[in-house]
């Protein structure tokens, strides 16, 4: 089946559900065992609830993948992933990402014994020497948050496993609709479902996939053994919300490429870092490994902070958060907001500058968003 048809039934089998035609929320802890040491097929919420045994067959369907878990969030689905790793082994990270993971790897697992090494994954030759060093993972994110550079999954899912470490990927910019990680060799992916596949800014959760069994088990245990599983009612949102992830985003992906190409011709903006435009240094890999661009991209006003800070306070449909993904749209400052918990070095070394600006384009009329974004840009 194609991906349309697999968002809207991938995992639901009405007679499970006594005809629901929708998957019902199981809003409960236990199931009674049918008799004496004779469990049903579910026993317990932490160890499995039928809302999200549905999640998660979807969500491995969407990802081309064998296996999917659902968890209360995106950073409980990366925690439960880092816990696959050893005191003494060394994760190689591209030195530009979301703030939230490098926050996890540098306040709650460096003192814990497991490194996370920041390299510029764009640079094979670099990769190589790293690994060649010792590495037991390599943590990709493509597009990278906030800049928008890409990482060549197949290359670098390739490199990992000649030196028989894992590729991980965290997918949440694109979503399965635009790109499969999975297909280029990468072992493991990982998402906010927060973000593009549930879409509606009401729900926090994440998600795992994978097609090797062992690691199906081994991450399956961790969830139930972590207890960092999703609950029924978050599951229940975000199967509704995958039903037009397609729609979604492919009309995401329209708006945000037509406000790029505005923005792009517009004299108070410096530069644009959107892969859909072909000033982009890597639009070539885009096309090659994505099927879309989502809708989420960045760039950099002419002017400072200040400039920057007028800019933000004179828009009026766009909303002042964080977060991406959803069908409103949202624009925001990475230096002070998602990517604060960033260390000003840090900061510099990834080119986060004090212009750089992010946005998540919305559902919303094209005309509409480009009328805020002008009026807003006067004020710089
Ligand atoms: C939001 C986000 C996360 C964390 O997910 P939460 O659901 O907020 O815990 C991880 N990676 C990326 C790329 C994100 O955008």
């Amino acid at each position: 089946m194609k991906f349309k048809t697999l968002s809207i039934h991938a995992g639901h089998r009405s007679g499970d559900h006594q005809g629901a035609v929708t998957t019902p929320i199981y809003q409960t802890s236990t199931f009674a065992f049918r008799g004496v040491n004779q469990p049903g097929p579910f026993d317990y919420s932490r160890s499995g609830n039928p809302t999200r045994k549905v999640l998660e067959e979807c969500l491995a369907a969407l990802e081309g993948g064998a296996a999917g878990f659902a968890f209360g969030t995106g950073m409980a689905a990366e925690t439960t992933l880092l816990m696959l790793f050893q005191s003494g082994d060394t994760i190689l990270v591209h030195n530009d990402l979301y703030g939230g993971t490098y926050r996890l790897f540098e306040t709650a697992f460096r003192s814990k014994g497991i490194r996370a090494r920041y390299i510029d994954l764009r640079d094979s030759g670099g990769l190589e020497a790293a690994l060649a060093e010792g590495a037991a993972a390599v943590w990709i994110e493509s597009p990278t948050n906030p800049l928008m550079n890409l990482v060549d999954l197949k290359q670098t899912a390739d490199a990992a496993h000649r030196h028989g470490a894992l590729a991980i990927c965290d997918n949440t910019f694109l979503s399965p609709y635009f790109q499969r990680p999975l297909q280029f060799g990468v072992d493991i992916v990982v998402h906010s479902t927060t973000k593009y596949i549930n879409g509606h800014s009401d729900v926090v959760g994440g998600a795992a996939i994978v097609n090797r069994p062992d690691l199906a088990e081994r991450i399956g245990f961790l969830q139930n053994a972590l207890g960092t599983c999703a609950g029924p009612q978050d599951c229940f949102l975000v199967l509704r919300g995958i039903k037009t992830l397609a729609l979604r985003m492919e009309e995401h992906n329209r708006n945000a490429l037509a406000v790029a190409q505005w923005l792009s011709r517009h004299p108070k903006i410096e530069s644009v870092l959107h892969p859909g435009l072909e000033s982009h240094p890597q639009h070539r890999l885009a096309l090659q490994q994505m099927r879309g661009y989502g809708g989420t991209f960045s760039f950099r006003v002419g002017g400072g902070q200040e400039a920057v800070f007028r800019m933000l306070a004179g828009v009026r449909i766009f909303t002042l958060a964080e977060s991406l993904g959803g069908v409103e749209s949202l624009i925001e400052h990475p230096i002070t907001m998602t990517h604060a918990s960033v260390p000003e070095e840090f900061r510099q070394r990834m080119g986060l500058s004090p212009n750089l600006i992010r946005i998540s384009v919305g559902l919303e009329d094209l005309d509409d968003l480009l009328d805020d974004l002008s009026v807003a840009l006067e004020r710089v």
